[in-house]
């Protein structure tokens, strides 16, 4: 096939050669043929070398690479792509695991597909687009989908409304590409979770705070747990497994605490140690007066670009102070930052701060990242995005 050639200013390919996926709009020097937002573009170097093939986009990541080798992007290519995804999930014990179907199968630019993510839940694949090309190929996916999973794969929702480039208009609905109407139980480790991808934030479920998670239910036992942004529950159902005395879990939003609430009753029914609350965080930790000695901050991204930085380290400053101030001795905190734009240092740094206002002793006992169904491609180290410390109170 013969795709729009784009040519790169002098010097600017180098990035390019070292399998970093993104091109930004000023290393181009000249556009032949007419590209439309979201068409497939082959990319040359100043000195006419062949450098990527990519999807094309009006804004400052113009290009995102797809290959570095000259390849049509056809039905051959997706099925491609996605019989790796799953296959590095296969090995990774996830895909078709006994006690656990809810997993994330591409990772964007971790699985060299960037612009595309799809989670899994049981039968049914969530998948989320944030470019116009793969919102173009999004028939061409499913397709090579239903190919890669077989039975195992009974439905596809598409939901990409909010996640689009709201410029390039393209009036996305949300809806089922395949199937439809499904069952909304996915397990975990074998706990399980209603998943409301419609509704829900996000895919529906965080999946990538699934290892992490695990650690926790480990700390649990006996402790009275108090767990902040709970979204659907996650973390507090691994707790209340783990054997606490109490969990509280609290989120400003009133469809987060039903679906808490849900999750809990579904994996321990009338089970008196779990409450819920819809408050917002700041000032429930101001008010409370329960000696929790186990605490969970996973509060959303507070910042999404990186001109609101100053701001998002201040909040995490801020939030993990009341933390530290209220935390029995010898508790337990696990706290989390998942801007992609504040680095582990920023992030370290941000609590190191609040520790030291604190003036208490404070060790860390784990460093936490995403998990291996998230990973981080190493030629884009922005595809790293979440952080976490589990600390030490005394
Ligand atoms: N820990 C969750 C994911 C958290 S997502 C999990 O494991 O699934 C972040 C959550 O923070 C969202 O549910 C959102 O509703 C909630 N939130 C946002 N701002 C808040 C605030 N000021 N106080 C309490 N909750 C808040």
């Amino acid at each position: 096939m013969k795709y729009s050639k784009i040519i790169l200013k002098p010097k600017k390919e180098e990035s390019l050669l070292r399998f970093h996926p993104w091109i930004f709009s000023g290393a181009i020097q000249a556009v032949e043929g007419n590209p439309s937002e979201g068409d497939v573009v082959d990319v040359y170097g100043a000195n006419g070398r062949f450098l990527a093939t990519g999807h094309y986009q009006a804004g400052s990541i113009a290009i995102r690479a797809l290959s570095f080798e000259q390849t049509d992007i056809d039905n051959a290519f997706w099925l491609r792509r996605l019989q790796a995804a799953c296959a590095l999930r296969l090995s990774l014990g996830l895909a078709g695991a006994e006690n656990s179907n809810a997993y994330r199968l591409v990772h964007g630019e971790g699985d060299a597909l960037p612009g595309l993510i799809i989670d899994i839940y049981a039968h049914t694949a969530v998948m989320q687009a944030h470019s116009a090309g793969m919102h173009y190929a999004r028939h061409q996916i499913a397709e090579a989908l239903t190919q890669t999973l077989g039975d195992a794969l009974r439905h596809i929702y598409y939901k990409s409304e909010t996640t689009l480039p709201f410029k390039a208009n393209l009036d996305s609905e949300n809806g089922y590409l395949y199937g439809g109407e499904a069952e909304d139980i996915a397990m975990e480790n074998g706990l399980e979770f209603y998943v409301d991808w419609q509704k829900g934030q996000k895919t529906g479920f965080f999946v990538d705070q699934r290892d992490n998670r695990v650690l926790l239910e480990h700390y649990a036992r006996n402790r009275s747990v108090l767990n902040m942004f709970c979204y659907t529950g996650g973390f507090s159902v691994y707790a209340m497994r783990g054997g606490a005395r109490l969990v509280h879990s609290v989120d400003s939003s009133a469809k987060a605490i039903y679906l808490t609430k849900k999750n809990v009753e579904l994996n321990f029914p009338s089970d008196a140690r779990h409450e819920a609350y819809a408050e917002d965080a700041f000032r429930y930790l101001e008010k409370t007066e329960c000696n929790y000695n186990l605490i969970i901050l996973d509060p959303p991204a507070f910042a999404k670009h990186k001109n609101v930085l100053r701001n998002a380290l201040q909040g995490y400053r801020k939030l993990n102070a009341i933390a530290f101030e209220k935390i029995q001795p010898g508790g337990v905190l696990f706290t989390f930052s998942c801007s992609q734009v504040v680095s582990k240092e920023h992030f370290r740094l941000a609590v190191f701060s609040a520790a030291a206002q604190s003036g208490r002793s404070v060790r860390i006992l784990h460093q936490l990242t995403q998990p291996a169904d998230h990973p981080v491609n190493i030629y884009h180290p922005e595809g790293e995005y979440l952080k976490g410390l589990v600390l030490y109170v005394e």
